[in-house]
């Protein structure tokens, strides 16, 4: 973790000022390095951004500006690529529902992939009325049933989990999707926050002789889940360089988190200190911001801003909590912080990705304003501190309840 902190003191005071807190600070330039890193390792992959963790416009622009495409679940995610004018060829839709919605809005746009989960989801596809989309080529996602034991980030891609087919099923259904003209290929997501490559060997072990059993496949999706930071992406590259190669496979990823996380924070301020056994520092965000460290525990390195950082630290343990009442509203445990007071700001940092897209109204709290900055330029704004009235713009009066949703 010791990535340098993305933006100067100086700077996130002034943000602070000027559009209040809780903030969410985005640096683009740390995005075209992320995708930079990304197309070094892999300069033949097409790159396919998970939308979920971060879909702000902005962000999708950039990446989009830079040629890559994106990796959508919902029709709200593939509505909200679209708008930020992405190609729908570059697009690959995935996920283990895929619903009525998301299926035609994909149909009319023309999706370039979609990843097959299910038979049932293919089914649904081919039932519609109007069928299998035209020119859209079909994906079918693989379950490697790896080991969770040896592999503790393998959440999805151990054999109990909702995601994919087992091997010999996925193959029955590649070869009808294939007989039916269709298949591009396998997918595999493996997990989120894979540290170790040799998970990857593992699948490229599993994916073997599916593909010799499917001679019309020239695609494989390798999908995303590459840790922040340091993912040794050279070391996956020559594996899988040799795997695609061998094969005449058309590499596409599906990276979230790597492309984000570290181009974003969340900037809070201090509203109250509590002394005590343990010392709680109260902040103006919480889980309904960045929900993370409620539901994985997950570390966020945090660091007081301004001058007040030079201070010496506190000397017992620091929980970093948020306004809410719910114990597990934390943005971080036992952190090492100087003696702050209310008003003192926090930068929560390599926060860009999986978060404001977790963020709830939850206890009717109102979402963050986002702003981006390029190059160290003026910072703008691209999406306003949440009204009041968002609370209850869609709730429908009493008298008003014949009216139908
Ligand atoms: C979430 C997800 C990703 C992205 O995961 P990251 O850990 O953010 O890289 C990619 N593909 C699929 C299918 C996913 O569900």
């Amino acid at each position: 973790m010791t990535h340098a902190p993305l933006f100067d003191d100086a700077t996130l005071t002034a943000l602070a000022e000027r559009f209040g807190t809780p903030l969410w600070v985005y640096d683009l330039t740390e995005i075209d390095a992320a995708v930079g890193t990304l197309r070094r390792a892999f300069p033949e992959a097409h790159l396919a951004y998970a939308v979920k963790a971060n879909a702000n416009r902005a962000i999708l622009r950039r990446l989009h500006a830079h040629g890559v495409g994106a990796e959508v679940i919902t029709v709200g995610e593939l509505a909200r690529t679209l708008r930020a004018g992405l190609d729908p060829a570059e697009i690959v839709i995935g996920g283990p529902a895929q619903d009525r919605a998301l299926r035609d809005l994909a149909r009319r746009s023309g999706v370039g992939r979609v990843s097959i989960d299910s038979a049932s989801q293919w089914r649904d596809w081919c039932a519609d009325p109007g069928g299998w989309p035209v020119g859209t080529r079909a994906f079918v996602r693989v379950n490697p049933g790896l080991d969770p034991a040896t592999h503790e980030h393998m959440a999805t891609g151990q054999a109990t989990s909702k995601f994919g087919l087992a091997p010999w099923e996925a193959l029955e259904l590649a070869r009808q999707v294939a007989d039916a003209g269709s298949l591009a290929g396998l997918h595999v997501h493996a997990g989120s926050q894979i540290d170790d490559p040799s998970v990857h060997d593992g699948v490229l072990e599993v994916l073997a002789p599916l593909y010799a059993a499917l001679p019309e496949a020239d695609e494989l999706d390798l999908g995303g889940g590459f840790a922040v930071p340091g993912f040794p992406y050279d070391v996956l590259a020559e594996r899988v360089g040799a795997f695609t190669q061998e094969r005449g496979l058309r590499l596409w990823l599906e990276p979230g988190r790597a492309l984000v996380a570290t181009a974003g924070l969340l900037l809070a301020r201090v509203l109250h200190v509590k002394e005590g056994v343990r010392r709680h520092v109260i902040a103006d965000a919480g889980m309904a911001d960045l929900l993370r460290p409620a539901l994985y525990g997950a570390h966020h390195p945090i660091r007081a801003v301004g001058a007040v950082a030079a201070r010496p630290a506190h000397a017992g343990p620091t929980d970093v909590d948020g306004p809410l009442c719910e114990n597990a509203d934390r943005l971080g445990r036992d952190v090492v912080l100087p003696e702050v007071s209310a008003g003192d700001l926090l930068a929560v940092e390599q926060a860009g990705a999986y978060g404001l897209a977790m963020g709830s109204h939850y206890a009717s709290h109102t979402r963050a304003a986002e702003v981006v900055v390029d190059h160290g330029g003026e910072a703008r704004l691209v999406r306003r501190r949440e009204a009041l009235e968002a609370l209850w713009a869609d709730e429908v009066d009493e008298v008003d309840a014949t009216v139908s949703a």
